[in-house]
């Protein structure tokens, strides 16, 4: 038995750069679902900020049916809302125009006499973690408020960017390390539907430190789960512990949404650069998101900063570019996977094919890899076929980023077959592996070849066991497809 997740792809279509879309209202018919399949996306994410676990399951469960539909397999990540500061329910909007005021109310039956308007919010400690002078943000910053004073029970604000205020609003707090736990209630209970259902991955939201990923890696094995783990930084103390993080977490999330808000927005790009090199280091995957098409929510073009934006990923060699609002509410979500394709596909070719020095490999079976992506890159035609239980040599195949190369990596296992979706460059196949390796090295060169990927007559580079009296041996070998 052979899953391809690409019966209908060929060489032609091969991208290193995978697309991430984040489904939605757009998108979630069972005919959305097969166009975005179809199209190409790589892997499909719920954001559960939106959406209850009940929501996720059904999703989850469509999207694996459509997907068997269609033949081409997606992984599923869930990405779980975090320790995010939300303001309570208002009775009605509230107009905050400058110079105004608005006093946040840490416990809902707090008794403040005073004719301001207030908010409750779900920070126990906030007056206790802001300083006077600070600056809170609400809605993606689009209304700006300065503290004025705090108390035992409230924080109160002077209006500095007017707007309306309705309920369960967002709240950014820049420079304030939030101590709120890593993963909520709701996350927990998110999780076990989405664990039930079978996600490949969790992204989690608001990392602030490697502990977080533990906590969130304590509770997944609890739960029985092999998920991935993705850890999502949008926040100071996220940058500032991106060494510790990024080795503790399976790939990293750049979510520039939040990100965007909680640092000094003009040194975005360089603190982009600065992760994807972290990740580079540790060879794990990371993922570029928000606002790469955003105009796209409601034109069917892109504008020339975000055609700029998308190709600078591609350029940095992130392993994903991934799609929101584009995807979940947008008026042109297929038109922005294409847009998507084709700039990822136009601008690939023109990229170093430099393999990822910074990568230090410790295994000698990992430096063979190496060796085999500079021979690989050297007969320049065909490309490297892996077996792989777990995806580790999937995983770092991907990270020395063999640049022109497609990476084959075949797997008996489901769980890892969908987690090899998310690395640069690595085409996944689900198979049966023989008791012979001679065979399974047959079999895997035999799919490939019927599925167009190779053609007969050219040279595959190929990571295997061999059996020498009764020892098993790791090799590189040349193959001919026959
Ligand atoms: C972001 O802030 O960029 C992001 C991806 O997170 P979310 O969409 O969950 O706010």
């Amino acid at each position: 038995m052979i899953v391809s997740n690409s019966p209908q792809y060929r060489h032609a279509d091969y991208r290193h750069t995978k697309i991430i879309a984040t489904i939605g209202p757009a998108t979630q018919s069972d005919e959305g679902i097969a166009r975005l399949i179809n199209q190409g996306v790589d892997v499909f994410r719920l954001n559960m900020a939106h959406g209850s676990g009940e929501w996720a399951a059904e999703l989850i469960a469509r999207v694996r049916q459509v997907s068997d539909q269609v033949g081409r397999q997606v992984a599923i990540m869930m990405d779980v809302k975090g320790p995010e500061i939300r303001t309570g329910v208002v009775d009605s909007p509230i107009g905050l125009s400058v110079g105004g005021q608005l006093r946040f109310l840490m416990t809902p039956d707090a008794q403040v006499a005073s004719m301001v308007p207030s908010v409750t919010v779900n920070y126990p400690d906030l007056a206790r973690d802001v300083k006077v002078g600070a600056t809170i943000l609400i809605d993606s910053g689009l209304i700006r408020l300065k503290i004025l004073s705090t108390d035992d029970e409230s924080v109160l604000c002077e209006v500095l960017t007017p707007g309306v205020l309705s309920s369960r609003r967002h709240i950014n707090l820049p420079g304030v390390t939030v101590n709120l736990p890593a993963v909520t209630d709701k996350d927990i209970a998110d999780l076990k539907f989405g664990v039930e259902a079978g996600i490949d991955f969790v992204a989690l939201s608001f990392v602030r430190s490697a502990d977080d990923v533990q906590t969130l890696r304590g509770i997944l094995k609890g739960m029985k789960s092999d998920a991935r783990i993705i850890a999502k930084i949008e926040d100071q103390a996220g940058v500032r512990n991106m060494e510790e993080i990024i080795r503790e977490a399976d790939a990293l999330m750049i979510a520039r949404g939040d990100l965007g808000i909680e640092i000094d927005y003009f040194k975005l790009p360089l603190i982009q650069t600065e992760l994807i090199a972290a990740c580079k280091i540790e060879g794990k995957p990371v993922i570029i998101a928000t606002h790469l098409l955003e105009s796209m929510i409601e034109s069917p073009m892109p504008t020339r900063a975000e055609v700029s934006d998308v190709s600078n990923a591609v350029r940095e060699q992130a392993d994903a570019v991934m799609l929101s609002g584009e995807t979940t509410t947008g008026a042109y979500p297929f038109e922005s996977v294409e847009v998507m394709k084709n700039i990822v596909k136009t601008i690939e070719p023109t990229v170093s094919r430099s393999l990822n020095s910074r990568l230090t490999l410790t295994e000698p079976k990992s430096k063979m890899l190496r060796s085999a992506a500079v021979l690989g890159q050297e007969l320049g035609e065909s490309g490297i076929i892996v077996f792989t239980r777990s995806g580790f040599l999937g995983y770092m195949l991907a990270a020395l980023r063999p640049r022109g190369l497609p990476i084959y990596a075949f797997t008996d296992v489901k769980t890892t077959f969908n987690q090899l979706c998310l690395p640069w460059g690595v085409e996944p196949f689900l198979m049966d592996f023989s008791d012979d390796p001679e065979q399974t090295i047959a079999n895997a060169i035999e799919c490939l070849r019927k599925s167009n990927w190779v053609a007969p007559g050219s040279t595959l580079v190929v990571i295997t066991n061999v059996l020498a009296h009764g020892k098993v041996i790791d090799a590189m070998q040349l193959r001919q497809v026959g």
